[in-house]
């Protein structure tokens, strides 16, 4: 049984105002939540976060980390570091991070690395864009990216989170349809299992345009055990009306 899971990908919003308004909402009604609920916020907030979110039922997490362990890398952020802030989730290979950043596949498969090695759980995205699903190339594309996770993690894939995020839905408002996210969530989890039994244990969240008016049917595919929530998530009432649907589900 996968306990089903809700991620808030902050991006780069909020303020230090702004912050306490959120995590004050979320922390009060985090009491009636039966589904996991981490919240991954912008670095200069962790601290703040840490301390908001102590005592209460839902976790904190980071969107990045550095690929290197420590050493000359300015503006890089270690894993030693998210690991003293109480970082339990750290997100890696988000699209963003992708195609802005030019973040390879197996460059993403090693900061997931370096994730588990700090006892912390890596989120892993992977997904295709609007030209490789149109071209029929979703399968080929999230393989490909699965795989260099599979080839360094193979044997630790039930202690990680895969998120399938399909860069066409992002932001966008255009969400996979329920049964369009089941069907790659399915191919995901069968190709992990093929190198690691443990893969049926693995959570594979859905992320892409999630609000409560699409959640409920989301969360209650066969392979969807949650969602990794951008834009939503800066919404109290939105964000936890989509842990509600999370937990219902669970
Ligand atoms: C994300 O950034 O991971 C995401 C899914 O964003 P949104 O929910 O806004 O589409």
């Amino acid at each position: 049984m996968r306990r089903k899971m809700v991620a808030g990908n902050w991006k780069m919003h909020g303020s230090l105002a702004a912050n306490e308004v959120l995590l004050g909402d979320l922390t009060a009604a985090s009491a009636r939540l039966t589904c996991d609920v981490v919240v991954c916020v912008p670095f200069p907030y962790l601290a703040q976060a840490q301390r908001r979110l102590a005592g209460s039922a839902i976790g904190l997490g980071a969107q990045d980390c550095s690929v290197h362990e420590q050493g000359a890398y300015t503006g890089e952020v270690s894993v030693a570091m998210l690991h003293e802030f109480s970082c339990g989730h750290v997100i890696v290979g988000h699209s963003e991070r992708r195609a802005y950043h030019g973040e390879t596949d197996s460059a993403v498969a090693a900061k997931a690395q370096r994730v588990l090695a700090s006892g912390m759980t890596p989120i892993v995205c992977v997904g295709e864009t609007l030209q490789q699903r149109e071209r029929d190339e979703t399968e080929a594309v999230v393989g490909m990216q699965l795989d260099a996770i599979l080839h360094l993690l193979g044997d630790r894939m039930h202690d990680l989170i895969l998120a399938y995020e399909p860069v066409w839905a992002i932001g966008t408002g255009r969400t996979a349809s329920p049964q369009q996210a089941q069907d790659v969530h399915a191919f995901i989890r069968q190709r992990a299992q093929r190198h690691c039994q443990g893969a049926a244990r693995t959570r594979i969240l859905y992320g892409g345009s999630v609000k409560s008016a699409n959640a409920v049917e989301l969360f209650a595919q066969p392979d969807i055990d949650g969602g990794l929530i951008g834009g939503a998530s800066l919404n109290a009432v939105e964000f936890l009306a989509i842990a509600d649907a999370a937990s219902a589900a669970t």
